[in-house]
């Protein structure tokens, strides 16, 4: 089994960690409502989707 062969240093490792982050930030604030919503999809808030077409609510 392969074993390391140099101890990774504290920046090369801190580097590496600068890519891992939170997983899908698609967050925007919505047109209708101003409340933070995914982007594509229907707002939970006031369920408005590009402007009007209210599907729930
Ligand atoms: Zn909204």
């Amino acid at each position: 089994m392969a074993v390391p062969f140099r101890r990774t240093s504290k920046t090369r490792r801190d580097k590496r960690r600068t890519h891992f982050k939170l997983e899908v930030p698609g967050m925007v604030k919505c047109s209708q409502c101003g409340e933070y919503k995914l982007a594509h999809r229907v707002c939970k808030n006031c369920g408005t989707y590009k402007g009007k077409e209210v599907i729930s609510k």
